[in-house]
C-alpha cells in the first residue's frame, strides 16, 4: 500500500546541507504492522512524515494506493491526510477543549449534523475505554488516557494508515502494553495498517510483523521481524537487539 523509491530528503542548515534519507527503497503492505527502529537523529520521523505529506522528498517518490504523495495538491494532501493519520510521543492535545472536542476536531469544518458528529464521538470514547471522559480535559487525564483520546481523534477520518511516532515512548511498560493492545485490536478488528517509529525493542517484539532498520537515513535491513531478530544481519542491529532489549 505504501511504497518509498529512491526516496531522499535533505535539509540545508547553517552549517551546510544535513542529508537525512539516503535511497530509501521501502514497501510496506496493507494490513501489516510495521516498525521503523534505528538510533536519535537516524531519520526515522522524518521517514514516516514523508507517508502523509508532512515531509516532502528532495528526490524520489512515496506512493500510497498508487497515488504519489509528493505530487499531491494542497487539497488532495488533506484528503490524504483523513486516511494517513498519525499519534504522537506528546499527545499533541489541545488543553483547551474537551475530549470530545479533542476527538471532533479533524471533522470540525466537514459540515456534519451535530449528532452524527456527537454519536461518532461517543463510538470512539467507547472503542479506545474512555465512555465517561468526553467532557473532562486533557489536564485531568493520565499519561496512557491522553494518548487513547490521540487514538480516538486519529480514528474519526476512518484512516486506512495510522503513524505513531513514538507514541508509547512516554509511558511506563504496563500502559504501553495496554496502548499496544488497542493497536493491536485496531489492526485486527479494522485491517487498519500500523507504521510505528520506535526505539524500543520490546514494542517491536510485541506487536510488529515487520520492520526496516534505520542508520543514519539509510534502511540497512528489513523484513520479518522474527527472522531479522533470531538472525541479524547487520551489525547496528545486533547491538540493538543487545543492548535496548
Ligand atoms: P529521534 O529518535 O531523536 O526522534 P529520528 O530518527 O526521528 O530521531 P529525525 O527527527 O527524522 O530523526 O531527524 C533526522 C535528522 O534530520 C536530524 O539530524 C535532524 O536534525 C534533521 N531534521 C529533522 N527535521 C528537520 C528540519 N525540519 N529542519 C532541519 N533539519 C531537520
Ligand atoms: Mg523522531
Amino acid at each position: 500500500v505504501i511504497n518509498f523509491n529512491k526516496v531522499n530528503k535533505s535539509f540545508d542548515t547553517d552549517t551546510g546541507v544535513n542529508h537525512v534519507l539516503k535511497d530509501i527503497d521501502l514497501a510496506i503492505p496493507k494490513g501489516k504492522i510495521f516498525g521503523v527502529i534505528g538510533y536519535s537523529g537516524a531519520g526515522k520521523s522524518t521517514l514516516i512524515r514523508c507517508i502523509n505529506g508532512l515531509e516532502k522528498p528532495t528526490s524520489g517518490t512515496v506512493t500510497f494506493n498508487d497515488e504519489t504523495v509528493n505530487q499531491l495538491n494542497h487539497h488532495d494532501l488533506l484528503q490524504l491526510r483523513g486516511k494517513v493519520s498519525m499519534i504522537f510521543q506528546q499527545f499533541n492535545l489541545m488543553p483547551g477543549r474537551t475530549i470530545a472536542e479533542n476527538i471532533a476536531l479533524p471533522i470540525k469544518y466537514k459540515g456534519l449534523d451535530k449528532q452524527t458528529v456527537t454519536d461518532k464521538v461517543n463510538k470512539l470514547l467507547e472503542l479506545v475505554g474512555l465512555p465517561d471522559k468526553g467532557s473532562a480535559y486533557p489536564a485531568a487525564l493520565s499519561g496512557g488516557q491522553k494518548q487513547r483520546v490521540a487514538i480516538a481523534r486519529a480514528l474519526v477520518n476512518d484512516p486506512e494508515v495510522l503513524l505513531c511516532d513514538e507514541a508509547t515512548s512516554a509511558l511506563d511498560p504496563e500502559t504501553t502494553d495496554s496502548i499496544l493492545d488497542l493497536l493491536k485490536q485496531l489492526n485486527h478488528d479494522y485491517g487498519i495498517t500500523i507504521i510505528i517509529v520506535t526505539h524500543e525493542m520490546h514494542v517491536i517484539e510485541s506487536i510488529c510483523d515487520d520492520i526496516a532498520v534505520l542508520d543514519k537515513g539509510r534502511i540497512v535491513e528489513q523484513g520479518n521481524v522474527y527472522a531479522v531478530f533470531s538472525n541479524p544481519q547487520n551489525q547496528l542491529t545486533k547491538r540493538f537487539i543487545n543492548t535496548t532489549s
